[in-house]
């Protein structure tokens, strides 16, 4: 998929996402807090346009929404200090990292990998991307996510564990971090079940309003 922003094309090679990065999240799935941050990848091929339809994946029942804040990476680098980080932001916006939950949570059980419950086709939304600048306030972006008109999550960047100069200093420390390359931050409390029908609003006063439909 291309992302635009502004007159620029960007061509997302990787999906870097980070669990377990809220805290009241982590309580509503049962788990602790980690000491750092929790790294897995999807295929840019999951990725879903705004307005574009999700089918239902058929190997298993429970689909989770997960609202998150998405930064784009527009400078490349590699161990890229904290204190530097912002500087290779290119965009924001918000995703949803859909999850079978309980698929995952059997992959969990059997300490097997989880990619089958995580990244799976479609199972990364991504809303249009807003440039960044420094304006924007990494620490506090507020952000909600809604089913059928519903308020089910909502969330504040100021809330991560690990912030976002963190994870891009810690993801760069073992990745050379590419232009394109897309980090979805972790979910904030709420988290709750999909199904044929729902139609999902991703809402930001600072990154904007997408929505998909659930077929
Ligand atoms: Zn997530």
């Amino acid at each position: 998929m291309i992302l635009q922003l502004g007159s620029k094309n960007y061509s997302p090679q990787r999906i870097f996402c980070i669990g377990k990065n809220y805290a009241e999240h982590v309580k509503e799935l049962g788990g602790s807090a980690p000491g750092q941050p929790v790294v897995f990848m999807k295929p840019v091929s999951c990725l879903v346009s705004p307005g574009e339809t999700i089918r239902m994946p058929t190997h298993g029942n429970n689909l989770h929404h997960e609202a998150e804040v998405v930064v784009l990476i527009g400078i490349p680098g590699k161990s890229i200090p904290e204190s530097d980080a912002a500087s290779h932001i290119a965009g924001l916006t918000l995703g949803l990292d859909l999850t079978l939950r309980d698929v995952q949570s059997a992959m969990k059980k059997k300490g097997w990998p989880w990619e089958i419950s995580k990244a799976f086709d479609q199972s990364a939304p991504l809303g249009t991307l807003t440039p960044y600048d420094d304006t924007l306030p990494l620490d506090n972006i507020p952000f909600q996510c809604s089913v059928n008109g519903t308020v089910r999550q909502t969330g504040n960047s100021g809330e991560m564990m690990f912030a976002i100069p963190t994870l891009i200093h810690y993801l760069s420390g073992i990745w050379e971090l590419m232009e394109g390359d897309l980090i979805f931050t972790g979910t904030p409390s709420g988290v709750g079940p999909l199904h044929p029908g729902d139609r999902v609003t991703l809402h930001s006063d600072l990154l904007g309003t997408f929505e998909w439909s659930l077929a």
